[in-house]
């Protein structure tokens, strides 16, 4: 038998044409499949909780755009809400009602968050909170933790997780030797070595910036009194503490991980970046925090911070259905969809003999294919990739996609309903012989 158990000719003849315009052929290098092998699939289109491909096959998404599709594809009111905003127009470049009401959605949510600037990825707003904190503190290094992923911004691609994990690279040619120097990178759920870190330089220390619960490299959450401890250990030093939701804002609770784990007793982060979610599929982004910082931002202040299409009317529009379709009902069918799916894994798994363990943010998990407990980068990428490959293919033939990385979590939608369930549920025994 083939590593890969059918062939997918359509997505195949696509692979070659975009490989002759577009680097490795695609536009996000995850998308390659380079750690699983085989043909990506070419999506022609997408509803509910299901994808179809080029050739005509139908998939339970189990990757939801890499998080933004928390109603599923196309879901009606969302659909609605952008056709009316695009057609009064696409971009004006200009203030817009939506740009305020996403801005209060967020801010109404979120309570830390006083105020948001709107950005178009989830990069830009990472980037940005940076700059912000450095402005802020007058000061240049910024502390991160391995495995977590924050987009491709020059300083925070030092021992990245998300696509930098699943291709297996040390860091990233081309960054400045100088930008990569502004980074201290110390291991996940690691207090101690935080303490050394600020120990050593906190006068020089911006700011300290962590995914709320790691999800790109796997799902790890942090231990109990891990969050409470950065608080306490920036504020002793005179940095912010920038929390970044860009994955579980909205997704883990309608606070995001904030939601489920603060407030704190030590206090709040000083600063937050979104994503995903709060686009409903398009590109919106934020970051934002506490008014006296966010007041540095011009035109009030001197950080400099702008974009033609920032607060986009049509993602507005998109991001504001998602948002306020986000019902107690919608978090509840998230909770049921995610355990059906993780215990049938890990069920599915444990008579395959199949080493595991599944871990969770709220109803955001992933399947490790090694022995738990995962706390660091260094346990995630001691799992067997290779039986995650051979997992990946069996489910994809059975018609579920996966997430083409063991490094990822699988994310659920609430439109996930019964028969997409029933279709992963009995795909898993297969999958997980085929990776034993
Ligand atoms: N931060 C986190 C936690 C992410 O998961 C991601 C993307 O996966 C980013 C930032 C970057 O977002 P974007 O891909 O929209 O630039």
């Amino acid at each position: 038998m083939t590593a890969y158990p059918f062939d997918a000719p359509e997505s195949a003849a696509l692979m070659k044409r975009a490989e002759q315009v577009i680097p490795g052929g695609v536009n996000s290098p995850v998308r390659a499949f380079r750690s699983v092998g085989g043909t990506p699939r070419f999506i022609v289109s997408a509803k509910g909780p299901w994808l179809v491909d080029a050739d005509g096959r139908r998939y339970v998404d189990l990757v939801a755009s890499w998080g933004p599709m928390i109603l599923g594809h196309a879901h009606p009111a969302v659909e609605e809400a952008v056709r009316e905003a695009a057609g009064k127009g696409f971009s004006f470049g200009m203030p817009s009602e939506n740009e305020v009401a996403l801005a209060e959605e967020i801010v109404a949510r979120v309570a830390p968050v006083d105020q948001v600037r709107l950005v178009s990825s989830g990069t830009e707003a990472t980037m940005s909170a940076i700059r912000l904190a450095r402005g802020f503190t007058g000061r240049t290094l910024v502390v991160k933790f391995a495995g977590c992923y924050h987009g491709h911004v020059d300083s925070l691609l030092a021992s990245a997780g998300s696509g930098v994990a699943t291709l297996a690279l040390p860091d990233s040619a081309g960054v400045p030797a100088d930008s990569a120097a502004e980074t201290i990178v110390v291991p996940y759920n690691d207090v101690a070595a935080v303490e050394a870190a600020f120990a050593e330089r906190g006068d020089q220390i911006a700011a300290l910036i962590t995914e709320a619960a790691a999800g790109n490299m796997g799902v790890i959450p942090p231990e109990p009194g891990f969050t409470e401890a950065l608080r306490r250990i920036t504020r002793e030093h005179g940095a912010l503490f920038i929390s970044d939701e860009v994955m579980t804002g909205f997704r883990c609770s309608p606070a995001g991980w904030y939601g489920l784990e603060g407030p704190y007793a030590d206090g709040a982060p000083d600063l937050f970046t979104f994503g995903k979610v709060m686009g409903g599929g398009f590109p919106a982004a934020a970051f934002g925090g506490r008014a006296d910082i966010m007041a540095l931002l011009a035109p009030t202040g001197p950080v400099y911070q702008a974009g033609t299409l920032s607060g986009n009317p049509v993602a507005t529009a998109a991001g504001l259905a998602t948002l306020r379709g986000c019902t107690p009902e919608v978090y509840d069918r998230l909770g049921v969809v995610s355990r059906t799916i993780a215990d049938a894994a890990a069920e599915a798994l444990t008579a395959a003999s199949v080493p595991h363990t599944v871990q969770w943010a709220g109803s955001m998990f992933s399947v490790f294919f090694r022995e738990g407990p995962v706390r660091s980068y260094d346990d995630a990428k001691a799992q067997d990739t290779a039986a995650f490959g051979a997992f990946f293919h069996a489910m994809l033939a059975a018609g579920v996609h996966l997430p083409p990385s063991a490094f990822e979590a699988w994310f659920v939608g609430a439109s996930h309903d019964d028969e997409a369930v029933g279709r992963v549920v009995e795909a898993l025994p297969g999958a997980a012989r085929a990776a034993a």
